[in-house]
This record gives structure tokens, C-alpha cells and sequence, in this order.
């Protein structure tokens, strides 16, 4: 077990974040049940997430299949009601431990992973919900599917891969204000009649859940400052 005093803190964050989370859905006019906290756990010990576990946390989420298997494969026996979702880029070649390993994954955004998930999927007789991820502010650098190949390429998830698509995912540019942002990838959403919003961080949460987030993503607001640029 993690040391009481060493995770108090974690705890009393995690509480903060869940209150925050209640506050931004009611000035929404928003049922705070349909926001699921995930709570970013990567670069962050095992012992961190069992703090975690015990303070009522049930969904985590990794950027690093490598990383969550070391960490999570333990977590996992004892602990059933834990949920694990993927929120980093996808290879190709970790698909197989990435479907076993993961019940949610956030970061669908090309067809050749999008064969390939499905394709394991089948195998595995697994069927992890997958997110599109959307490159909502055209930035070079990141990954995501271009706003205006959306369409298509959520029917080619659909009916050519029979992927479980629930929803499309982003990160908007750091150095603007994230809202308008976080409208449009609603927009999307509701244009392409997916509904599941994965959207919001530490820093954006809150302007997230207003725009209709269904999942927020949240890390350093919880587990502290990462040491390792993650
Ligand atoms: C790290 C990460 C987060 C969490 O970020 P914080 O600012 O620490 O809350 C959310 N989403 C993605 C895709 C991430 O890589």
C-alpha cells in the first residue's frame, strides 16, 4: 500500500477535481454523471494510482502501452472495476497489446490503425470503444484526422472496419483559448451523430464540460507535475 501521509494530497485533489467537474457540468445545465473523469496517470508510479483506487477512482488513462502494461497488469487482478483508457498515439505493431490491454482508445486517426484495430479486435473477440482523434487546429505537428477527411473516414471506420467508434477526441493548440476549440469538435460530433466528446485537461476542463466534453482527461491537476516531459 502507498504511504498515507506520501498520498493524502492525491486524495484531496482528486475531491477538488470531482467537485470542479459537478460545479462546470450544473453551470451547463449538465448531469455531472455523464462526465467521466479520466485520470492521466502516466509517469506516475504504480503506488500513485493505487492512492487513487482508494480515494474511488476507477478510470485511468495512459499515452504509453508499454508503461500502462508494467503498471496496470497487477492493478487489474485486484482491482475489477478499473478501466483503462489509451490517450496517446497508437503504432501499429503495439495494436495487439493495446486492445488486450485497453477498454477505451482515444487516438483512432488513420486507416491503416484503423484496419489494423479492427482487425485484432476480431481476433481477440474484444471491442475497446474507440475515439477518432481530430486535429481541430490544422497544426502540422499533431496527430488527428483533418477536420475536413472527418466524414469519410468515420464511415470507413463504420462500414468498412466495423470499428465501435463513440466519439471523436482532441487537443487544442496550446497558446489559445481552448473553447471555441472545443465547440467545433462538437460540432463535429453532433454533424457526424457520434456522442462521445474525449476533451479538456488540467489547464481547460472546465470550458470543456461546458461545450459538452463526456470525457475529460486530467493529470497534473491530480497526480502533480510530471518530472519527465511525458
Ligand atoms: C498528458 C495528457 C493529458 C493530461 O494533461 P494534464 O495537463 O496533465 O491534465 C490529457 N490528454 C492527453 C492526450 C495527454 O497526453
Amino acid at each position: 500500500m502507498p504511504d498515507p501521509s506520501e498520498y493524502a494530497e492525491l486524495a484531496a485533489s482528486l475531491e477538488r477535481i470531482r467537485s470542479r467537474i459537478t460545479e462546470a457540468a450544473s453551470t451547463s445545465r449538465r448531469d455531472a454523471n455523464a462526465v467521466t473523469l479520466v485520470a492521466v496517470s502516466k509517469t506516475h508510479p504504480a503506488a500513485a494510482v493505487q492512492a487513487a483506487l482508494a480515494a474511488g477512482q476507477k478510470v485511468f488513462g495512459e499515452n504509453r502501452v508499454q508503461e500502462a502494461e508494467c503498471k496496470f497488469t497487477g492493478l487489474r487482478d485486484t482491482n475489477p472495476g478499473l478501466r483503462l483508457h489509451l490517450i496517446g498515439p497508437l503504432q501499429t505493431n503495439k495494436v495487439r497489446d493495446a486492445v488486450r490491454l485497453f477498454d477505451a482508445i482515444h487516438s483512432v486517426d488513420r486507416p491503416k490503425l484503423a484496419a489494423a484495430l479492427a482487425d485484432e479486435m476480431r481476433r481477440q473477440d474484444k471491442r475497446p470503444a474507440c475515439f477518432v482523434e481530430v486535429n481541430i487546429g490544422h497544426e502540422p505537428q499533431k496527430s488527428g484526422i483533418a477536420p475536413h477527411d472527418l466524414d469519410a473516414f468515420l464511415v470507413s471506420c463504420k462500414e468498412q472496419y466495423g470499428l465501435p467508434v463513440s466519439g471523436l477526441m482532441c487537443v487544442p493548440p496550446a497558446q489559445a483559448g481552448a473553447a471555441p476549440y472545443f465547440r467545433q469538435l462538437a460540432d463535429l460530433a453532433r454533424r457526424c451523430r457520434v456522442s462521445c466528446l474525449s476533451m479538456g485537461m488540467s489547464g481547460d476542463f472546465e470550458a470543456a464540460i461546458q461545450a459538452g466534453a463526456t470525457h475529460v482527461r486530467v493529470g497534473s491537476s491530480i497526480f502533480g507535475s510530471r518530472e519527465i516531459l511525458a
